[in-house]
């Protein structure tokens, strides 16, 4: 008899643990009151949660996203924006921490996971855009594409 379990290596239980997370970020995304497309992000540290977000306008603005002609308003905030200047308020570090977020970051919210010390970045979709990523890799931050399976897929073990 096989135990599952026992039988897993390092690497494997790392799969599993990114992918129930990024399941999680998932289900975050679903806050996001955005129309054109929802992101969820959380921040992992030690195993703990140390944050979270989804892209939204700043805290005092309206709940709207887009604008009249249905374009993302430039003042939207990212998911992974959000979920990294939530940590500056709290008595957290990013520091070394692993990121967590459904769609592969822009740029801009690559800079911040540089300078944020987030050493590890697991994503589940692949924005066709890719300078954010690219940007990460020269920084040294870890980079890992970790597809979802089809959530009515039963044999995937989640
Ligand atoms: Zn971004």
């Amino acid at each position: 008899m096989t135990n599952p379990d026992r039988s897993m290596t390092p690497d494997d239980k790392l799969h599993l643990l990114d992918l129930r997370y990024l399941r999680m970020a998932t289900i975050w995304s679903e806050n996001s009151y955005c129309r054109r497309r929802k992101v969820g992000a959380l921040i992992v540290k030690d195993k703990m949660i140390i944050s979270d977000g989804y892209n939204g306008t700043p805290a005092g603005f309206e709940n709207v996203c887009e604008d009249e002609h249905g374009d993302t308003r430039p003042y939207v905030l990212h998911a992974e924006a959000n979920a990294i200047t939530k940590v500056a308020r709290s008595n957290n570090s990013s520091s070394g921490a692993t990121l967590y977020v459904t769609t592969s970051p822009c740029m801009e919210c690559s800079k911040l996971i540089i300078q944020a010390g987030i050493r590890r970045v697991v994503y589940s979709e692949l924005y066709r855009i890719h300078d954010g990523l690219d940007l990460l890799e020269r920084a040294g931050v870890e980079t890992v594409h970790a597809p979802l399976p089809d959530p009515g897929c039963e044999t995937s073990g989640l």
